[in-house]
């Protein structure tokens, strides 16, 4: 049984689906106008290992999370550049895949995109004006949030207490509305800004509304699981929860499940601070798998503190998983083939008490600190009971068994091959001949293919050159 911390309830609660056997769930991605920074990556690796672990657990799982492409800080930077503003969003998901792939996290069923989504908005939108739950006031449609009886349910917060909060509302221009608490869904276009025509004005929707449409169109009105980080409770889940229930009557996530922050030099990590890592530089100093590894060290809903010594002791923690592996495949492929002995079947059978201790750990709220302690526990359990008599099949059995553990964690057991200088060379004379073809689609493909492997080429009046990065 599979307990999961509700912040809806504030309580573990037994995980029951909607559908047997199925989960859906959804969680927010990023906003696309920078890369990715480490702060980021923790809801994306957690809930990366949540679906992993489900799906270990026999469900299907439909995971959907969005990049948010339509957005205020986007379009500043667009205009910084004088692009488009679907040249920097389109720019930075190919970044963020591309952290993503370091770090293991395997791409959602979907990643929907706002921009290519307004249809949705603008019917969601117009149905909470019929309803009564939306209004417009020129050009721009708020929601009427005191309309939303449950509202503040999630955050545990009443309306009274957040009028009090949202005074500043009231003096800052924005006196049209009917209530500080309402919320846009729709505002009008300022010059050179992106927009889609609307029975309301020329504009574009709000960010609160997009993961809502989202959500309804790959998932269904109503979902099990609604994830993000902590600073999302409130407003923008509360505000989600306001538009999907009130459009559909239903109860919008089954769910609600938050990530603590990531912190730097026990300092809350902000952009304004200037104290923030990208992934990408993260991995210009260490393989992705240790800031994996790293992320998952800690309970999703503890506060987590990066610093470079924390970030060495998870090298080194990782590197014996890593050395046991090859300790385990060496002896599997060198030791005598054949059956267990009467002991091996015995030690084989005693392992198995990690694995049930893993998923204890991970049963409980995807205790993940927990989970690690296991693969440890199993790790020296390896060490100490095989050597170089061990037979080939208990040396695999143990092998295979650690790295179920680690796929669920998104940990990869093999190291990464590098590539001899004789490879390096036969695909620098495949290119060669590729362009001698013209057949340059094949030449980019191998430069890539090096590059992927840390090959740098360099083209030269004397023949084409190769270091490694
Ligand atoms: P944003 O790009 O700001 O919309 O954030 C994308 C996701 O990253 C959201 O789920 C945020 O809650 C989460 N997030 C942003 N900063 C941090 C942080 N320092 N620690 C943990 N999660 C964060
Ligand atoms: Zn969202």
């Amino acid at each position: 049984m599979i307990r999961i911390y509700n912040t809806l309830s504030k309580r573990k609660e037994e995980f029951i689906p909607l559908e047997e056997g199925k989960v859906r769930m959804y969680v927010c991605g990023p906003t696309v106008y920078n890369l990715i920074h480490i702060g980021n990556a923790r809801p994306m690796i957690f809930f990366d290992t949540v679906r992993r672990y489900f799906e270990y657990r026999g469900y299907e799982v439909n995971f959907v999370s969005n990049f948010t492409d339509v957005d205020d800080k986007i379009i500043k930077k667009a205009i910084e550049e004088g692009v488009p503003a679907e040249e920097i969003s389109q720019r930075y998901i190919a970044e963020c895949k591309k952290d993503m792939e370091g770090m293991n996290i395997r791409p959602a069923t979907t990643h929907p995109l706002a921009m290519q989504e307004i249809d949705g908005m603008l019917d969601m939108i117009s149905t909470l004006v019929e309803k009564g739950y939306a209004y417009e006031v020129n050009g721009t449609v708020y929601y009427r949030t005191r309309r939303f009886a449950d509202y503040g349910k999630l955050s545990h917060k009443n309306l009274d207490e957040l009028q009090g909060g949202n005074r500043a509302l009231l003096v800052s221009g924005e006196d049209e509305k009917e209530d500080p608490l309402d919320f846009v869904l729709w505002k009008p276009k300022k010059e050179g800004e992106p927009y889609w025509t609307s029975p309301w004005s020329d504009g574009r929707p709000g960010w609160h509304i997009e993961c809502s449409v989202m959500s309804k169109k790959y998932l269904g009105e109503q979902i099990d699981i609604h994830g993000g980080g902590e600073d999302l409770i409130f407003p923008h889940h509360e505000n989600e929860i306001a538009q999907s229930e009130a459009c559909s009557g239903k109860e919008f996530a089954r769910y609600w499940m938050h990530n603590a922050f990531l912190n730097i030099d026990n300092h809350k990590m902000s952009k304004s601070l200037g104290n923030f890592f990208t992934v990408r530089e993260i991995s210009e100093k260490y393989d992705l798998q240790v800031l994996r590894f790293f992320m998952l060290s800690a309970h999703y809903r503890s506060p987590l503190n990066f610093s470079a010594d924390l970030m060495e002791s998870s090298k080194n923690a990782l590197e014996r998983i890593l050395t046991a592996a090859d300790n385990l495949r060496f002896i599997a492929e060198h030791a005598v083939r054949g059956t267990l002995n009467e002991e091996e079947s015995a030690k084989l059978e005693e392992a198995g008490k990690f694995v049930a201790q893993f998923e204890t750990a991970m049963d409980d709220d995807f205790n993940t600190a927990d989970a690690i302690a296991a693969v440890f526990d199993l790790v020296k359990y390896a060490n100490t009971n095989t050597s170089e008599s061990s037979g080939s099949l208990f040396a695999s059995s143990l092998l295979a068994e650690l790295q179920r553990l680690c796929d669920i964690l998104g940990i990869i057991t093999e190291r990464k091959e590098e590539l001899l200088d004789e490879e390096i060379e036969n695909l620098i004379a495949e290119r060669t001949a590729a362009r001698k073809a013209k057949n340059f689609a094949r030449a980019d493909e191998i430069r890539a293919q090096l590059l992927e492997k840390g090959i740098i080429l360099e083209d030269t009046r004397e023949g084409v050159k190769w270091k490694r990065a």
